[in-house]
């Protein structure tokens, strides 16, 4: 475990609560230490009050805080004698706990103190550092855990068996070191969970960390617990066909559309291909807080030999079948009557022969289950080469994913985004409508892959959650691979807005340009068959699946001199057509927009638009808004409709044109 401390940058931090900063970033740059929100830090120190006098607070990370990006005001200000003086109370339920800590505060404004606000209280040390390190909750999860601990640390630790975080840890604590030296103590080792420790100085307290963990983690390569795993063939063959059923079947035991996140990494197969997998990744997790992100167990997909198509969707139907009522039985094993029940669906998957998959309604969220299961897997290994991998007993599991602070949080859950847990795919994404619908369909929650044949694409939108991918649309291999990719990047495909197009040169029949007119079939009608033909797959595996088509007012509507354009739109219209009629069967919709004089788009140069209106005899300004409403239509004008038609609106609609015109007496 790598020091990171600065002599030269903590100098730069001249108060307790910016050293308490600065260090606990030091710790959150390091998963090893601490993972999307885990550990918990705290800095004992004397400010004066309203009324000049002297008071004592401990700043303690606020619950929804990630140590690696805290800032000063993710600290919470708690008055120190209330916390002191909670612990001596005979019990305190956690909900309470969390009001007492919450009145006991100096500043409204600030987040909610950690649930381990007490403990940090009690430990008589201006600095105190709390993580859940891996290579220390390795070496508890064992069946002599405890053991190797004293024979890894000796006095120098406190070790305290497994209880609840909240009021019974602190209480638990407080109790065993009434009469303890703890001078002589460099940290506390919480089995199953994690370690604190302490010091007068933020370095001091930090330093301690650093060395009992590194000391762990010699101590696991020394008994030889870190060894490489046996290597592991490649992804079997469709893999990704299987991705997205196992995708839309646990999206629809969810009741939600979810992404899903395929882990094919060496590390993943590997430990997936263990002949002992089920029993392994079944034992329960890491450290018990990661029950609430992964559930107790994943689910395993039981490789069947000659596994094919046809049979797929059965053999994960029948997994997940037993993963719900397996879940079901242990929630009826351990409820006192009164508990929710939460969804009974798996987060993650260990599949034989294709990976780790781990699900969420969010890219992010799934992405943290996957950072969790990598440290997991890693753990689980070297607990068995230390002689067997033990998490808790189930009912310690059980007992933090049905935390009453967890149940109180399931009555105030936000509506979700329209499209959030759905997988979008847009083309001519770079630019004019096509970039105006990766932007709405991504504010209402949606994954989008944009696919451009500009270089730009790859650049113009943040990850992950929206993936850019330069693809030529007419190049049918590309094309394929491109959509391939969308499912390997979130799991499934549910909307397809297609929308590449060009708009070629203004030229009558009698001069037409071969090259115009097969360039502007390419693009504008050849492409959307491609893409169709490559989506279809994995759309009849989507959530509410949706084709929306970018066609143009040329179709009710054609002008003279741009035959190439108009014939390719009118027959990508009929392509649409045929497109909802059979597609239906698979609940599949199919819908056109034909939108008429949108000018902030790529194809709509100065020049051509100069072109244009000169054609009709008009300004450049009267061309803009020149139709029955005297309104100028907007890309995201498109995006809109777009969204509204890809969304639940749309739910009972199919084969329809709508156009986005300003109203057009030849349309009308
Ligand atoms: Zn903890």
């Amino acid at each position: 475990m790598q020091n990171r401390w600065n002599e030269f940058d903590a100098s730069q931090f001249d108060n307790d609560l910016l050293l308490r900063v600065y260090s606990s970033r030091l710790l959150g740059q390091e998963p090893d230490l601490v993972l999307h929100g885990g550990g918990n830090t705290s800095v004992k120190t004397t400010v004066l009050n309203i009324f000049g006098e002297p008071e004592e607070l401990l700043y303690v990370k606020g619950s929804g805080w990630d140590l690696a990006t805290i800032e000063t005001g993710g600290f919470a200000p708690v008055k120190l004698g209330i916390l002191q003086r909670l612990v001596t109370l005979p019990q305190l339920n956690d909900s309470e706990m969390v009001r007492q800590q919450r009145i006991a505060m100096t500043q409204p404004s600030a987040p909610n103190p950690s649930v381990e606000a007490i403990l940090h209280a009690i430990i008589p040390f201006k600095y105190v550092d709390h993580t859940h390190a891996d290579a220390v909750v390795t070496v508890t999860n064992t069946q002599t855990g405890e053991t190797r601990i004293r024979e890894l640390y000796g006095q120098r630790v406190l070790i305290v068996p497994y209880v609840m975080p909240g009021f019974i840890l602190a209480k638990t604590v407080y109790e065993m070191t009434q009469s303890i030296d703890w001078s002589q103590l460099e940290g506390i080792i919480l089995l199953n969970h994690g370690v604190f420790t302490f010091g007068e100085t933020a370095k001091n307290s930090y330093e301690r960390m650093i060395q009992l963990v590194t000391e762990a983690e010699h101590y696991l390569f020394q008994q030889g617990a870190v060894v490489p795993l046996p290597s592991a063939p490649p992804p079997r063959p469709g893999n990704l066909i299987a991705l997205a059923h196992l995708r839309h079947t646990i999206s629809q035991t969810q009741g939600l559309p979810m992404i899903a996140n395929l882990d094919t990494s060496a590390t993943a197969l590997q430990f997936a291909n263990l002949p002992c997998v089920a029993d392994l990744a079944t034992r329960g997790p890491l450290t018990p807080d990661h029950v609430l992100r992964t559930k107790r167990v994943p689910l395993v997909i039981t490789a069947v030999e000659g596994e094919r198509e046809g049979n797929l969707e059965e053999v994960i139907k029948t997994a997940v079948h037993q993963y719900i009522q397996t879940y079901c039985n242990y929630f009826a094993r351990h409820t006192d009557g009164h508990l929710t029940p939460l969804n009974p669906s798996p987060c993650w998957a260990v599949w034989p022969g294709h990976g780790l998959v781990s699900f969420g309604t969010t890219v992010k969220d799934a992405n943290i289950v996957s950072d969790i299961n990598d440290h997991t897997i890693r753990a689980i290994q070297q607990a068995e080469a230390l002689g067997g991998w033990q998490a808790l007993p189930e009912k310690d599991i059980f007992d933090m994913e049905y935390w009453e602070l967890e149940q109180a949080k399931l009555h105030t859950s936000p509506t979700p985004p329209t499209f959030q847990g759905k997988i979008a795919l847009v083309t001519g994404a770079a630019s004019g409508i096509g970039r105006a619908c990766v932007e709405a369909l991504h504010k209402q929650g949606a994954a989008v892959v944009a696919l451009d044949i500009h270089p730009s694409i790859t650049t113009l939108f943040k990850p992950p959650t929206v993936f850019g991918q330069v693809c030529d649309v007419t190049h049918r291999q590309q094309l394929l691979h491109a959509v391939d990719s969308a499912v390997r990047q979130f799991g499934g495909l549910d909307i397809v807005i297609s929308n590449a197009g060009t708009f070629p040169p203004s030229e009558t029949i009698a001069e037409t340009n071969p090259t115009t007119w097969e360039t502007s079939l390419a693009v504008n009608l050849s492409s959307h068959q491609s893409l169709l033909q490559s989506c279809i797959p994995y759309l009849k595996l989507g959530m509410d699946p949706a084709i929306v088509i970018i066609g143009s007012k040329n179709v009710p509507a054609p002008g003279p001199g741009v035959s190439a354009y108009s014939v390719a739109k009118a027959g990508l219209t009929q392509l649409a057509r045929v497109a909802a009629l059979e597609l239906a069967k698979f609940g599949i919709r199919v819908n056109v927009i034909h939108p008429n004089a949108v000018f902030d788009t790529a194809i709509w140069t100065p020049e051509v638009l100069e072109k244009r209106a000169t054609h009709y005899g008009m300004t450049v300004a009267d061309y803009k808004t020149n139709n029955l409403l005297k309104v100028e239509i907007t890309s995201k004008d498109v995006a809109t409709l777009a969204c509204v038609m890809a969304g639940p609106v749309f739910a009972k609609t199919t084969g329809v044109q709508v156009a986005i015109d300003g109203g057009n007496e030849r349309v009308i």
